[in-house]
C-alpha cells in the first residue's frame, strides 16, 4: 500500500463496496453531509466500523454554501438573457432561480458577480427589488437542482457553524466519527466555533479546516495554529479566488502543514475523468504525483468514488500512482526546520529519522497517546516504516489522513520494557521487522500520557 493516505468520498456508487475500497488503499471515508440522510450515514459508519476499526470516518459539514433549489430539468441560461434569483418555494427555470438562502436580496449589492455550479455559468447582479435579485448572464448553460451558488464579492451575513452544521455535528459525535471537515470556514474564529460545537456534545473530534474561501487565505497561519489539518479544497477555492491561484496556494498549505507536522488532504478532481472512463489522464496522473512531491499528507476522492463508475479502479489508480511516486525517493530528508526555533519534540522526531538512517533501522516505532509523535516523525518522510502504537483506535484512526504512519493496536501500556518486549514479538509476528533489524523507537516518556516526545533509543529485534 502507498505511504500517501487516500481518502474515498462514500455515496451511492461505494457504499456496498466498502471492502474493496480499503483492500484496493482507502484509509479513511469522507462522509459528505451536503448529501444523503443521517440515516444513509449511519448505515456506512456501521458498514465501515464492521470491516475495521483502524478505517478514519471524516464527517464533512456543507457551512454556509448556497445551493440552488430546485430547478426545471433542461433549463439552460442564455448569455446576455435576464434571471431573478430569490428565496421561496418553486421550482425553478430560465426566469426565475430559488436559492436556498433567505437574506440573499439583503446582502448582495449591484455589481456583484454570481456563479453557479464549478463556475461555468456566471451572473451579474443588476439590481435588487424586495427580496428578488435581477441578474443578467454573462456566461450562459446549463443549470440545475442543488447546484452551489457562489459570490466571490459579496460579504454573506452567515457564519460557520450554520444552524444544519450544529445539526450535523451533533449527529457526527454520537456516531463516533474520528475526523470533522469544517467547509468555507473564514478564518480561526470559524474553527474554534466549530470546535466549541463538537466540545458541547461531549466530542473531541478533530476539526479539519477546509481552504475553500478568499478570506481564509488571509488567516491561514492562525487557522493553522488551532485545527487539526488542513484541506486544500480546490473545488470551491477555484471558484473563490481566480484558477490560476489554485496550484501555488496548494503548494503553500501543503509546506505548511509539513512544517508543523499536520496533515494536509488536497482534494477535488484528482481523477475526474474516472467518473465516467476507466483510465485517468496523463495531466491526473501528475497531478497526484506532484501533490504527493509538494507534501501531501493524504489525497481524497469525491465525485469518483461517491458517484463514478470506477470507484475501485480510481482508488487503484491512485495507490499506483501514489506508490511509484514515493519509490523515488524523492520524498525522503527532514523538513527544512531552520529559523523557527525547534521545540523538543520536533527536536527529537528530527533526530530519530537521521538515527534510524544511520543505523540502518528498519522502522521507526512511536508508541503514542495523541498520535502527536507519529505525525512528528512521519513529517521527515522517512523511509522506514514509522509503526503507531496506541492503546486507542481512535487516536489510530486519526492517523489515518497522515502520511506513512502505520496503526498497531496493543491492549495496554506498562512500562517501556514491556511494551517494547511484546512490540517487537508483534512486528516480527506481522513481518513488519525480523530478528536482527535494528529499530529505532521514540516516545513521550511515561508513554501513554499525551504530549513530550523526550526519549529516542535503538533496540535490535530479538
Ligand atoms: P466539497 O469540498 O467537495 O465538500 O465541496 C471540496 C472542495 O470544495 O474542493
Ligand atoms: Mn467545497
Amino acid at each position: 500500500m502507498s505511504r500517501t493516505k487516500i481518502i474515498a468520498t462514500l455515496g451511492p456508487a461505494s457504499i456496498d463496496r466498502v471492502d474493496e475500497l480499503v483492500r484496493a488503499g482507502v484509509s479513511a471515508f469522507r462522509l459528505n453531509l451536503s448529501h444523503g440522510t443521517h440515516e444513509w450515514h449511519t448505515h456506512a459508519i456501521q458498514k465501515i466500523r464492521a470491516l475495521s476499526h483502524e478505517v478514519g470516518i471524516m464527517a464533512d459539514l456543507p457551512g454556509p454554501k448556497l445551493r440552488l433549489t430546485h430547478v426545471r430539468e433542461g433549463t439552460r441560461l442564455e448569455r446576455g438573457a435576464k434571471v431573478v434569483l430569490t428565496h421561496g418555494e418553486g421550482v425553478g427555470d430560465e426566469h426565475v432561480l430559488y436559492v436556498d438562502y433567505p437574506r440573499l436580496a439583503r446582502d448582495v449589492q449591484a455589481g456583484e458577480r454570481v456563479l453557479i455550479g464549478d463556475g461555468d455559468v456566471e451572473l451579474v447582479v443588476d439590481s435588487v427589488s424586495g427580496s428578488d435579485v435581477l441578474c443578467t448572464v454573462v456566461a450562459g448553460g446549463d443549470v440545475a437542482s442543488c447546484r452551489g451558488v457562489s459570490l466571490p464579492s459579496t460579504r454573506l451575513g452567515v457564519s460557520v457553524p450554520t444552524e444544519r452544521d450544529r445539526e450535523h455535528i451533533a449527529f457526527a459525535v454520537d456516531a463516533g466519527v474520528d475526523l470533522i471537515a469544517a467547509s468555507f470556514i473564514r478564518d480561526e474564529h470559524d474553527v474554534r466555533a466549530v470546535q466549541r460545537e463538537v466540545q458541547a456534545h461531549g466530542g473531541d473530534v478533530p476539526v479539519i479546516a477546509k481552504i475553500e474561501k478568499h478570506e481564509a487565505l488571509e488567516h491561514l497561519d492562525a487557522i493553522l495554529d488551532v485545527a487539526y489539518g488542513l484541506m486544500v479544497a480546490r473545488g470551491d477555492l477555484g471558484i473563490e479566488v481566480p484558477i490560476e491561484r489554485v496550484p501555488l496556494i496548494q503548494r503553500r498549505l501543503l509546506m505548511m502543514c509539513r512544517r508543523v507536522a499536520k496533515p494536509s488532504i488536497v482534494a477535488t478532481q484528482m481523477l475526474e475523468s474516472m467518473l465516467t472512463s476507466p483510465t485517468p489522464t496523463r495531466a491526473e496522473v501528475s497531478d497526484i504525483a506532484n501533490a504527493i512531491l509538494e507534501g501531501a499528507d493524504a489525497l481524497m476522492l469525491s465525485g469518483e468514488t461517491a458517484v463514478g463508475r470506477y470507484p475501485v479502479e480510481a482508488v487503484r489508480i491512485m495507490e499506483r500512482v501514489a506508490s511509484e511516486t514515493e519509490r523515488s525517493g524523492e520524498l525522503e530528508g527532514p523538513v527544512e526546520l531552520e529559523g523557527r526555533g525547534m521545540g523538543v519534540q520536533q527536536a527529537i522526531s528530527h533526530a530519530a529519522c537521521i538515527l534510524a538512517h544511520e543505523v540502518g533501522a528498519r522502522a521507526i516505532l512511536t508508541p503514542t497517546a495523541s498520535g502527536s509523535t507519529a505525525r512528528h516523525v512521519a513529517s521527515h518522510r522517512p523511509s522506514q516504516s514509522v509503526l503507531s502504537i496506541s492503546e486507542s483506535h481512535a487516536t489510530l484512526r486519526r492517523l489515518s489522513i497522515t502520511w506513512g504512519v502505520q496503526p498497531v493496536h496493543t491492549s495496554e501500556f506498562g512500562s517501556l520494557e514491556h511494551v517494547l518486549k511484546g512490540l517487537m514479538r508483534r512486528m516480527r509476528e506481522r513481518g513488519d521487522v525480523a530478528s536482527g533489524d535494528l529499530v529505532v523507537i521514540t516516545a513521550g516518556v511515561p508513554i501513554g500520557i499525551a504530549g513530550g516526545t523526550n526519549m529516542i533509543r535503538v533496540e535490535r529485534v530479538p
